[in-house]
């Protein structure tokens, strides 16, 4: 469910009309719902009510302050993957307890900073990884609480780009080596052993997988506890989906979620942790795009909006769905139109929709690309020198630009000439 609805035939944000915000913002823009993002959040929160739990945000999913600003004040961590994500999290006041460090290829300038500015738990996924947090937590005199990612091998029957859980991922270490790496992090002084990591994907429209994981999550902790090590958290990684098209079945609901987590590991009696990206700012956020162009093509009709690839890269790298719909409501009965919707980039991939049936638009006109909140404006680029477009957050009948567009001035600005030219 999300806040983007339509009154009186025009589109929405919670109570602020999107071609109000176009008209003040220009095209294309991001918008956000801070209704949606809390309420989400509040989802995950509900369904792990009556067992120790931290909801960390996966904030690679929608990184911008003032999102990780409503979502730590309605409570939320933050798991982080890189120097810049921590960087964000510390600036819109997170508490270092609360940001979790993922990721597979961590640096040490990375690990210095998290463990000067606090840090709840390193996500481990690999042996030299661990000597390299072990002697950096050393030489800073200080101890870094770890968990080890294991990686389950399960088939997260998701888009090959974002399944993490298989042996031939890059992601953790194989859940049959786990003993082993425990005993030799045990041994390590700069490193405390708290618990286990898993995260087996994204965009998971069915529980299985997660399940499967999670019994051998479950069974590795009894393992572990037999060998003598204190595992007292587990962090379940993210990856519940989200329904991108309004015609498919929806995916499980967080409530699901939280009942097999409690079904598969409740008994063991550690705090559960758990990083949804995608379900809290996937339907919290809009692509707004304005319609450049129709042209005739010999077969075909183009949809040429102002909005590209470089703006929401998900169809030409995932080959990702978004319901696209007119920010005026379409009249019932009227007689639809089919499109290719394509962007102005000079390249074929840069296309968002073929063969589309929707009501038919015309230049000038407005348009709405559903489910952009997540990996929409984090995965944006200026291929082409298109500025990064603006970031706007609604809350009731107020908006606020959260990240302005920037000029060609400024968008040049951080290139400089060599001496000798
Ligand atoms: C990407 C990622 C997540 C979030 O995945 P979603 O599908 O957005 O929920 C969580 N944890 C880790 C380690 C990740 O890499």
């Amino acid at each position: 469910m999300d806040h983007f609805l339509y009154r009186d035939g025009q589109l929405y944000a919670e109570d602020v009309p999107v071609a109000e915000i176009a008209a003040a913002v220009g095209t294309p823009f991001y918008v956000y719902s801070t209704a949606t993002l809390t309420r989400h959040f509040q989802l995950f929160d509900d369904a792990l009510d009556g067992t120790d739990h931290l909801v960390c945000f996966a904030m690679k999913s929608l990184s911008n302050q003032a999102v990780i600003k409503v979502l730590a004040d309605a409570g939320a961590g933050m798991d982080v993957v890189s120097g810049g994500e921590y960087y964000r999290a510390k600036a819109a006041g997170v508490s270092g307890d609360k940001i979790v460090f993922s990721g597979v290829g961590k640096t040490v300038d990375e690990m210095r900073m998290a463990l000067e500015g606090g840090i709840r738990q390193f996500n481990v996924e690999s042996e030299p990884e661990m000597v390299v947090l072990d002697r950096v937590a050393q030489s800073l005199g200080v101890v870094a609480p770890i968990t080890v990612r294991v990686n389950p091998d399960v088939d997260a029957k998701t888009h090959a780009k974002i399944a993490t859980g298989k042996s031939e991922n890059k992601f953790g270490i194989p859940i049959s080596r786990a003993r082993e790496v425990y005993a030799m992090a045990a041994k390590m002084p700069g490193l405390k052993v708290i618990g286990i990591d898993v995260h087996i994907g994204s965009q998971l429209t069915d529980l299985a997988p997660f399940e499967a994981a999670y019994l051998k999550v479950a069974e590795l902790t009894e393992q572990l506890r037999s060998d003598g090590h204190e595992i007292t958290r587990l962090d379940l990684g993210g990856g519940l989906g989200i329904p991108y098209a309004r015609s498919n079945e929806a995916p499980p609901l967080p409530s699901d979620y939280g009942a097999l987590i409690k079904r598969t590991v409740g008994h063991l009696g550690c705090e559960i942790e758990i990083e949804p990206g995608r379900l809290i700012s996937g339907n919290a956020g809009l692509l707004v795009s304005k319609v450049i162009y129709i042209k005739e093509g010999e077969d075909r009709q183009f949809m040429i909006i102002d909005g590209a690839m470089n703006d929401l890269i998900r169809p030409a790298m995932y080959d990702a769905y978004h319901d696209i719909d007119p920010i005026i409501e379409s009249v019932p009965g009227a007689e639809p139109a089919k499109y290719d919707i394509v962007g102005p980039i000079c390249e074929s991939g840069d296309t968002f929709a073929k063969a589309r049936v929707m009501t038919e638009v015309k230049a000038d006109d407005l348009i709405a690309f559903r489910s952009a909140g997540a990996y929409g404006a984090v995965m944006a680029s200026e291929y082409n020198s298109r500025p990064l477009i603006p970031e706007v957050l609604v809350n009731g009948d107020q908006f606020a630009v959260i990240r302005a567009r920037p000029t060609y001035e400024e968008m040049i600005g951080r290139d400089t000439l060599p001496t000798w030219l």
